[in-house]
């Protein structure tokens, strides 16, 4: 066996689980520090048929980067930046290896385009998360109703197969899926969770920094008016021609009270006002653009919130970018205490993972709200709801504290995912299908979509050696 490939022992246990707690076992593990280096692992690996799971930053939430048995070809150490321009359209470019994490990611533009402010508009909140893992899971974020989607940001991806070689595949390039079928060539890698590939190199497309930014949370005493707040916003977008409204996004009670019970230990936050218990509901809302257009978006929010209850006094309003980044991180500890929350219950009994909702339902915000509010007191559980509110895209994560809870919390989600697919909705949000998703909703998953990933597969691991059980049933 090659020097570069450690066979699994207890100081890798830690490479065995994600974010969402879903657990496998393997039998090596490796950390390529250049595309050369993983092209001869697979060259080796490939050799003796072993098949191989292939991990980013593992802070995935459905156990997409977990191996059930095999090689973990681990990409973190593949960190560094190989390349940064400027197009002639006043957008930077950046090419990366995969492992690189958002936080980095985020330094390196910023000391790379000092003199035409560039950054990467896609924001998944969790800044450990790699590029590579990004990319592969189809994750999202909070600015996608000012953005648009990840895959717009991602112009050319290099890949590897199984035997170690490598294509570079182009954003508008047309490749054959079938007989039949054409697709964009990134379509067969972004968001199929590494089933098709190995990325080993990617090209992202920057936009210039906005000239400002500003954060404003509202607080609501009444959920429903919180909700309503959003349906405003929904049916009629402030406007100003030099900003626009960047992220929506909705926290409720109970989350609000997970972030309270863990702030004291969370450095960037522990300093923010704690919030009076009356509050039912917090929407975050960020503006982006040129000072005086934000101003005019900023006072027209703070009229529909004062209208829906909200007390302008109490909002948190900040412009500066540190204070921006606390409230970015208040966000994102709704879903860090989650897992946090899931964490503790899997040590308790290890057949509990997490269980959320990644689905984007069909109505007004306060009608989905409120279904889901009922359906949980309705089952005798308890969850809390956050989430991208402008789309009804809510992450409903249910907090059980017994087994028998979590299977009560598994019917129900499949109740969820059954009525979203009835009502046309979309049952694939933003973390993927992994494998736990895949245990839980496989046979509710929309057959078209599995079709494709079908079809991507065949095009490019047909043997099925690269992150088996993602998505699809594993071939063995
Ligand atoms: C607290 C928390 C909050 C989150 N909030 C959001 C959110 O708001 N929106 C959102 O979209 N996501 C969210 N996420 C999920 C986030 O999207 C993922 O964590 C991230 O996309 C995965 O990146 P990673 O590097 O950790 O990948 P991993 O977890 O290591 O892997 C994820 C998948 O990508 C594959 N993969 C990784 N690298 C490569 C590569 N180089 N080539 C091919 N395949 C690869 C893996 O095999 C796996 O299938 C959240 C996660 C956490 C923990």
């Amino acid at each position: 066996m090659s020097q570069n490939i450690y066979p699994m022992g207890g100081q890798y246990e830690e490479y065995l689980t994600d974010e969402s707690k879903y657990s496998g076992y393997a039998d090596s593990i490796s950390f390529p520090e250049t595309s050369g280096e993983a092209a001869e692992i697979l060259k080796e690996l490939s050799d003796r048929k072993v098949s191989i799971t292939i991990q980013g930053a593992k802070t995935g939430i459905v156990g997409a980067a977990i191996p059930k048995g095999g090689h973990i070809l681990n990409l973190s150490h593949m960190n560094q930046v190989l390349d940064s321009w400027m197009e002639e359209d006043g957008t930077g470019r950046i090419s990366v290896q995969p492992g690189i994490n958002l936080i980095d990611l985020r330094k390196e533009i910023n000391n790379l385009f000092r003199k035409n402010p560039q950054f990467w508009p896609v924001d998944p909140t969790e800044t450990s998360a790699s590029v590579g893992g990004i990319a592969a899971s189809g994750a999202q974020g909070i600015s996608r109703i000012l953005y648009g989607k990840s895959e717009q940001y991602i112009e050319s991806v290099s890949i590897m197969n199984y035997r170690g070689q490598t294509i570079k595949l182009r954003r508008g390039e047309n490749r054959e899926l079938s007989d039949t079928e054409q697709v964009d060539a990134l379509e067969l890698v972004l968001g199929k969770e590494g089933t098709t590939g190995i990325i080993t190199e990617l090209t992202l497309k920057l936009v210039p920094k906005p000239e400002a930014v500003w954060g404003i949370a509202f607080f609501f005493e009444e959920e429903g008016e919180a909700a309503k707040f959003v349906d405003d916003l929904k049916t009629g977008m402030p406007e100003s021609g030099s900003a626009a409204i960047a992220a929506v996004e909705y926290i409720d009670r109970i989350s609000l009270d997970l972030i309270e019970s863990r702030k004291a230990s969370m450095t960037k936050i522990k300093e923010l006002p704690d919030i009076r218990p009356e509050v039912a509901a917090m929407i975050y809302t960020e503006i982006h653009g040129a000072e005086e257009g934000i101003e005019e978006i900023a006072e027209q929010l703070m009229e529909t919130a004062m209208e829906r209850g909200s007390d302008s006094e109490e909002a948190w309003a900040v412009s500066e970018e540190a204070e921006i980044e606390k409230l970015h991180v208040f966000r994102h500890a709704a879903a860090e205490t989650v897992n946090l929350f899931i964490e503790e219950q899997h040590r308790v009994d290890g057949r509990i993972t997490k269980l959320g909702m990644d689905m984007l339902s069909e109505g007004t915000f306060a009608d989905v709200l409120e279904a889901f509010a009922e359906e949980l007191a309705a089952a005798g559980l308890k969850g809390c709801i956050f989430g991208h509110a402008m789309e009804n895209h809510l992450h409903v994560n249910i907090l059980p504290e017994t087994y028998e809870e979590y299977c009560r919390g598994v019917e129900l989600v499949r109740r969820w995912a059954l009525r979203i697919k009835n009502e046309q909705g979309a049952l694939i949000g933003e973390h993927g299908v992994g494998k736990l998703k895949r245990e839980i909703l496989g046979d509710l998953l929309p057959d078209e979509y599995i079709e494709k990933c079908k079809k991507a597969k065949e095009l490019f691991d047909a043997e099925d050696m690269l992150n088996r059980g993602n998505i699809l049933e594993a071939s063995y």
